[in-house]
């Protein structure tokens, strides 16, 4: 089975995305790039140069439903035909469009977020939706964990990996253990937990980072030896990855524990401690960093955790 990594431009600061075309029957693509002339077009440059056209494309796989890796899936679904189109479903609907709704907003008063940086965080949030067309539930088949997508020379087996969004999902080829991971494995980067509702209980926030753990963890009992991510070059060396984001997990918690170690702070007064130079774009993903830090922490017992009104304030625990 052919895996081939073709590399769409961006318009956003993370710069290129990684799409991997399966390039045998059925003809699939993992994830996409986003909405854009440029992309369309490296993405035509690249599936040529494989032998393939656009209308070859059967299967339209995404890793989660961030606009840089689901951008064009509607475009190359209709100009390829009959291509169905996989996405786990806690990516589907409403979930993945951070900010739009009523949950999203309720998440960002109880992270401290004053009210006009909500407005400016969804306004930047509209501006970025026109890179990805929009799906109705019924359009997407549901990517199942431990199922399998089937090729004519072997398969995939799908993995709900979650943590950078709630549906993320990789993908294996236990024959020789590579794994096409999205952003849940990034070469230079530890992945951003983003924040979002709980996909089963909306009123909740999901767990981002201990789930982020987990599905890290799980990556590596398959002893991965090739995991291509969602941006940047392929990881040789899962094992020294994996101890390099925990070993970096643990070093910006005990800076979010220390911040709030005086008279208690709310996730936005942290994301402003942590990151004073974020501008508008990032400001949304300081603050996402900020709360997956904060939970995590409170769930190990390491800080505490009161309402003032809608807002949650997180303290030091008490000495006895
Ligand atoms: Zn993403
Ligand atoms: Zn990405």
């Amino acid at each position: 089975m052919r895996i081939i990594p073709i590399s769409l431009p961006t318009p956003f600061y993370i710069g290129p995305v990684n799409v991997y075309l399966v390039g045998e029957d059925p003809v699939t693509i993992i994830d996409t790039g986003p909405k854009t002339k440029e992309a369309i077009e490296a993405l035509r440059t690249g599936l040529r140069a494989a032998g393939f056209r656009v209308s070859d494309i059967r299967r339209i796989v995404l890793t989660h439903a961030h606009e840089d890796h689901c951008g064009l899936a509607r475009s190359l679904r209709d100009e390829a035909k009959n291509a169905e189109v996989f996405v786990h479903e806690w990516e589907t609907g409403h979930r993945h469009s951070r900010l739009e709704y009523a949950e999203h907003r309720s998440l960002l008063v109880r992270a401290g977020v004053p009210e006009d940086e909500i407005e400016t965080m969804r306004r930047m949030y509209e501006g970025v939706r026109v890179y990805a067309d929009s799906f109705a539930d019924h359009e997407y088949s549901p990517l199942s964990d431990e199922a399998e997508l089937e090729f004519e020379s072997g398969s995939l087996r799908i993995l709900h990996t979650p943590g950078h969004t709630p549906g993320s999902c990789s993908f294996i080829r236990e024959a020789d253990r590579t794994v096409i991971a999205g952003d849940c494995v990034l070469k230079r980067i530890t992945p951003n937990p983003v924040l979002s509702p709980d996909p089963i209980d909306s009123s909740k926030r999901f767990p981002s980072l201990a789930e982020y753990l987990v599905s890290l963890a799980r990556l590596r009992t398959f002893a991965p030896t090739l995991v291509y991510g969602g941006h940047g070059g392929p990881v040789h060396d899962y094992e020294e990855l994996f101890n390099r984001y925990f070993r970096a997990i643990r070093v910006r918690q005990a800076g979010v524990i220390s911040i709030v170690s005086n008279d208690g702070a709310t996730a936005w007064d942290v994301s402003l401690a942590m990151f004073p130079d974020a501008g508008d774009v990032h400001r949304f993903l300081a603050v996402s960093e900020a709360v997956a830090h904060l939970d995590l922490a409170h769930s190990e017992g390491k800080i505490a955790l009161e309402l003032r009104g809608a807002t949650e304030v997180y303290k030091p625990i008490a000495a006895d």
